[in-house]
């Protein structure tokens, strides 16, 4: 007898995160909330969902941060977002040097004197 066992992966959005800026876009963007699941099939069939991640996306350039289990959980009070926010700027500064960080961050500052 024939088992066919396998590994799909699966992404979709969620819902609409927060707003708040990008780094990568330098401009205040929409981000998403993605989920990704592991599943383990069996006859092409998805049986066993394995493992899940969530994400937030940029809704511009597509930028996605892994999110752990607190971090989700900010995104369902809406009064913690900023909390999140302050975390999304955290993460798209800390791989940058700091010459490159200051620069961005004056480059903001400009920006929103401009709007
Ligand atoms: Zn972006």
């Amino acid at each position: 007898m024939l088992v066919l066992f396998g590994w799909v992966k699966e992404a979709k959005e969620i819902a609409s995160a927060l707003s708040c800026h990008c780094y990568r876009c330098q401009r205040k963007r929409a981000w998403e909330h993605w989920k990704e699941t592991e599943w383990v099939s069996f006859f092409m069939i998805k049986t066993i969902p394995f493992l899940s991640k969530s994400y937030v996306v940029c809704s511009a350039c597509r930028e996605s941060v892994l999110l752990n289990r607190e971090q989700v959980a900010l995104l369902e009070v809406e009064a913690k977002l900023p909390r999140l926010a302050a975390f999304l700027e955290e993460h798209q500064l800390s791989q940058k040097t700091e010459v490159q960080r200051n620069f961005l961050l004056a480059q903001r500052e400009q920006n929103q004197s401009r709007e």
